[in-house]
């Protein structure tokens, strides 16, 4: 894969009607042709099922390469080595591997189950198959919301690499420093593989602000402000939104980032509309 990558993220529809819309949206996004398409899957196997559909999909509406989100939390070897056997024969090639989120009762970082940390699930798809699988982990600007420390969580990021991760793609960010930090500290690590940021265009107040909640981003003060201000004008804010998020995609690749992963919600226009402005940088 030659870099830089940009891909969509999908989740699994939640309902009928969803479900029905899901091609029209696919094939939207796949007129731009994205590197790949990756699709989500529910911690704890409730979209298991959703995850494989989805990607098939993809596939018959698009021809673009799909990525399935593996995540282990509560999970045993054998159901994720049966997993990775149906991927491996729906030719799927990569993977972004996972421990998923812990359900709420949780007391610690280590999920239950038989994997307790995405570093054991990515030795274990090399353990199982090799070099078959390219895997994506996830990486984390802000620091995980669970990790003890922000050393701690890099050591952690590290063992993943170590493991055999081939490239990362971040948690969401709307601060260009905190990614261009964790880019450095890597680089200063020997830490050479593609970090691809993750990004959510904004078109909601309150769903920027319960995804920032939700995974510990930091929603820069002047922006939470501006949206809280125009949270009833919808085009305004989206206006907004999609001006504040294109700055910022092109400041990461203006500074060096390696291409862009682009969170859909399962919604072609603002991913699309953010693509028409920085698409020709990101595929430069
Ligand atoms: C790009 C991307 C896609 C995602 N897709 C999904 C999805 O499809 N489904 C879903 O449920 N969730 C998804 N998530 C969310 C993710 O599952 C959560 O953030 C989860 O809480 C952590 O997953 P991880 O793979 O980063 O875990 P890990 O890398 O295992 O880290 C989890 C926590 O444990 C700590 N840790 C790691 N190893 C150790 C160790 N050996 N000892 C002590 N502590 C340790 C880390 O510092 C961190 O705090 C996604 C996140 C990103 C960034």
């Amino acid at each position: 894969m030659s870099y830089p990558t940009f891909s969509f993220e999908l989740f699994p529809p939640r309902t009928p009607e969803a479900a029905a819309k899901l091609p029209n949206v696919i094939g939207q996004l796949a007129a731009v042709r994205p590197d790949y398409f990756s699709v989500t899957h529910g911690a704890g196997g409730s979209e298991q099922d959703g995850t494989y559909d989805t990607l098939m999909t993809v596939a018959e509406h698009s021809g673009v390469e799909v990525a399935p989100h593996l995540t282990c939390v509560g999970s045993t070897r054998m159901k994720v080595a049966a997993q990775l056997e149906r991927y491996r024969d729906a030719g799927v090639k990569r993977i972004v591997a996972l421990r998923g989120d812990l359900p709420a009762t949780a007391m610690s970082a280590s999920a239950p189950g038989e994997f307790h940390y995405a570093s054991e699930l990515v030795n274990f798809i090399r353990e199982t198959h090799g070099d078959w699988f390219m895997i994506e982990v996830a990486a984390y600007p802000e620091v995980h919301p669970q990790a003890s420390s922000s050393d701690a969580d890099f050591e952690h990021f590290r063992r993943k690499v170590e493991a055999g991760a081939d490239g990362a793609l971040t948690q969401l960010f709307y601060n260009a420093d905190a990614y261009f930090y964790f880019a450095e500290r890597c680089d200063k690590a020997g830490i050479d593989i593609p970090i691809v940021p993750g990004i959510m265009p904004i078109t909601s107040y309150s769903n920027t602000l319960r995804f920032c909640n939700g995974c510990g981003a930091d929603l820069p003060r002047w922006v939470r402000m501006r949206l809280e201000d125009l949270q009833y004008d919808k085009q305004a804010l989206v206006d907004f939104g999609l001006n504040a998020v294109s700055r910022l995609c092109e400041t990461l690749l203006r500074g060096g980032a390696p291409g862009l992963h682009i969170y859909t919600i399962n919604q072609a226009e603002p991913a699309l509309r953010l693509w028409e402005r920085v698409g020709s940088m990101a595929t430069a």
